[in-house]
């Protein structure tokens, strides 16, 4: 049987325990899982690619089923490329629902062998964005909860 393969894919400017905890829950699902950071140039990221890609590298270095790579374009092309068969997302709201179904359904239409496996966040994740984060960042308030230690130390020492 081939191995499960799923594309988490996303900015992850930055990675959030939101983030970490789709990937940890969704892991006993699959055999691998690849974060796939997109690389967008329309979206100016706060943090460069370089660093989003470390700080994730570190934060699963000692698990073996997760790796993090870069894409550009379509995201299931990507898979295509790499030969997964799922795109995983987190659903926190009735928006992300939306947004999420028009996404999900257009990708189902474009390449039918590919399956979208949503896992809905947990509560208190429900609230935490990059976004949020970056707005946090940007006027000095406490973000260290919502982002994996390694990274609140970073940002704390040098931003
Ligand atoms: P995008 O640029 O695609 O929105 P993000 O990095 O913001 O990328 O998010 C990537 C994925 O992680 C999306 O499926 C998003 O719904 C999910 N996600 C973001 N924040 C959270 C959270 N707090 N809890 C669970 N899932 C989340």
């Amino acid at each position: 049987m081939d191995k499960k393969i799923a594309v988490f894919p996303g900015s992850f400017d930055p990675f959030t325990v939101g983030h970490q905890s789709i990937v940890n829950r969704a892991l006993p699902i699959f055999d691998k899982i690849i974060i796939g950071i997109g690389i967008n140039h329309e979206k100016n990221s706060l943090f460069d690619f370089s660093k989003r890609k470390f700080w994730i590298e570190q934060i699963f270095k000692k698990n073996p089923k997760v790796e993090v790579a870069s894409f550009k374009g379509l995201t299931v092309e990507f898979c295509k490329q790499i030969n997964a068969g799922y795109i995983l997302r987190g659903l926190r709201t009735s928006a992300d629902f939306e947004y999420e179904r028009q996404i999900g359904q257009l990708n189902k239409s474009l390449f039918y062998e590919i399956e979208t496996v949503f896992f809905l966040t947990m509560p208190e994740h429900t609230f935490i964005s990059s976004s949020v984060v970056r707005e946090l960042i940007k006027y000095k308030g406490d973000m260290t909860k919502y982002v994996p230690e390694i990274i609140a130390k970073e940002i704390m020492n040098n931003y």
